[in-house]
């Protein structure tokens, strides 16, 4: 199994370059921000209890987010077969703990860490964008601040918790999206043929 962390601050285009991995690595894509939006659409409980943090620009409790990835992880098993692109988790290092138990026991583990590493002033410019084109609702200025904030302070040390599990791969994230594309897949590849 190829199972990819994608990682990086809001707007670094996790996403975007998941797209483009789960289409030529054939693996499945869990986006926690896409299933936390997908229960707001839908109108769900756990809908409402996320609307509330994710407005204000913060994180969803580790618990609960822990019970969603694994519910997902176990929903999809076939689908997940040949691995999985997580983007948006980890977000903390209580989540990372908790994926490194959850691959275990499902007899796996994380392949490799994609850090995409974009200027702050870019994410900002990015993100204010974002928020014209599509109207997401935590895409505004001061709701980015706060997620910026979070950023820094709860997910940026797991750059260095990868680091010291010698998973963790920088990738340069401005440029174009193919040329963003390029670099990833020059780290990847190399581990197919390992
Ligand atoms: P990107 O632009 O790179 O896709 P993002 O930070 O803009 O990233 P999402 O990953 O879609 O956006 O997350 C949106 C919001 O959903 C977060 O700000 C947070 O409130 C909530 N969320 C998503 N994943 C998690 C998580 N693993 N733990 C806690 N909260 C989460
Ligand atoms: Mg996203």
């Amino acid at each position: 199994m190829l199972n990819i962390v994608i990682f990086g601050a809001p707007g670094s285009g996790k996403g975007t370059q998941s797209d483009n991995l789960i289409k030529t690595y054939n693996l499945f894509h869990i986006s926690t921000g896409d299933v936390l939006r997908d229960n707001i659409k839908r109108g769900t409980e756990l809908g409402a209890i996320a609307k509330a943090y994710i407005d204000k620009g913060q994180l969803i409790p580790d618990n609960l987010m822990i019970d969603i990835l694994a519910s997902v992880l176990d929903d999809h098993r076939e689908e997940a077969a040949n691995g999985v692109i997580f983007d948006g988790f980890p977000r903390t290092i209580a989540q990372a703990e908790a994926l490194e138990t959850m691959l275990q026991e499902r007899g796996t583990s994380v392949t490799t860490v994609v850090g995409l590493e974009v200027p702050e002033q870019e994410l900002i410019d990015r993100i204010l964008l974002r928020g014209k084109l599509t109207g997401r609702s935590d895409d505004n200025m001061d709701t980015v601040k706060n997620r910026l904030g979070v950023y820094h302070n709860q997910t940026s040390p797991l750059k260095e918790f990868y680091q010291q599990r010698g998973l963790y791969q920088s990738i340069e994230g401005t440029g174009t999206i193919e040329e963003i594309f390029d670099r990833i897949q020059a780290v990847i590849n190399p581990l197919l043929e390992a």
